[in-house]
């Protein structure tokens, strides 16, 4: 397909495991079996959360796979300078907003509306420093939702089509922290359209951000790109598999066995022989070709 360019966006908070390699794989193949190319993105924006060292070997570990991509990887960190003009942009559009509102000061005044979060849920804004900041401490950047539709529509390749409400289910969101970071929606939004992005594949936890990366790309007048969430591994506890319940980083000593798991995982047989004839293989029975 003419212009199509995928991405695989792994954020180095540890080495690729079952789980991610399955995100991997998808946009690569998906990539390869519309004619595309194929990018990669380290997404270590969150500080904190990056683990040195751990970008270094999740591209040794995707190129033990035989996943290459057509250029040089980007680093985040390195782009910091789009996402600063990026919220310059919306806040001279008046679209974003500064925000001094802690988390408890978000659950107190949640709970004074009879809201309570779910354990793991999402702390929804309730817009209190909408119409002007409170408080003097830091602020954080958040962009107005409460234009978006009650419902905000979207169609996923594999899913079909997904709705959510952005005012009761998120509200207006954050875009850079109150120390300074720039959050994966805004970094994720801008850099898909900088790169040319025409298709997201990626794991299926990540598909309840799309409404808010939807919403964000209207602010910003950026196009959308089509989306397909991947089937995610499951943990032992039942959740989404992560290092925390016990994710064991893919074994590149035996790419042809980490790869025949995660082909499985999105429906395709397994393959003996070369990992290039795998690759091929799996290429040419993608069940998502021409679904766009
Ligand atoms: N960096 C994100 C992650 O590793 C993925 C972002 C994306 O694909 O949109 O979970």
């Amino acid at each position: 397909m003419v212009g199509y360019v995928g991405r695989f966006a792994p954020s180095p908070t540890g080495a690729l495991h079952a789980g991610s390699l399955v995100a991997a794989l998808g946009s690569w193949l998906d990539a390869r079996a519309h004619g595309g190319r194929w990018l990669l993105r380290i997404e270590d924006l969150d500080t904190p959360r990056c683990v040195p060292g751990a970008d270094q070997t999740i591209l040794a570990q995707l190129a033990a796979c035989g996943l290459l991509p057509d250029e040089a990887p980007q680093w985040q960190s390195q782009r910091t300078a789009l996402y600063g003009r990026a919220l310059e942009s919306l806040v001279e559009a008046e679209l974003a907003y500064p925000c001094g509102c802690s988390r408890s000061a978000i659950d107190t005044a949640n709970a004074a509306r009879g809201i309570r979060r779910p354990r793991n849920g999402e702390r929804v804004y309730p817009g209190t420093c909408r119409s002007g900041l409170q408080g003097s401490g830091p602020s954080a950047w958040r962009l107005r939702t409460q234009d978006a539709p009650t419902l905000l529509r979207w169609q996923d390749r594999r899913l079909g089509t997904q709705s959510q409400d952005l005012h009761t289910q998120v509200g207006d969101f954050v875009l850079r922290r109150a120390d300074g970071l720039f959050t994966y929606q805004l970094a994720v939004v801008v850099d898909d359209a900088d790169q040319g992005i025409s298709h997201v594949v990626r794991g299926e936890d990540l598909a309840d951000n799309t409404a808010r990366q939807r919403w964000l790309q209207d602010a910003l007048g950026l196009p959308a790109p089509q989306y397909l969430h991947t089937p995610l591994v499951r943990g032992r506890n039942g959740e989404k598999l992560s290092k925390q319940n016990g994710a064991q980083a893919i074994d590149s000593s035996q790419p042809l066995a980490a790869l025949n798991a995660a082909a499985a995982v999105l429906g395709l047989a397994e393959q003996g022989g070369s990992i290039a004839d795998a690759l091929a293989a799996w290429t040419a029975a993608w069940p998502w070709r021409g679904a766009t």
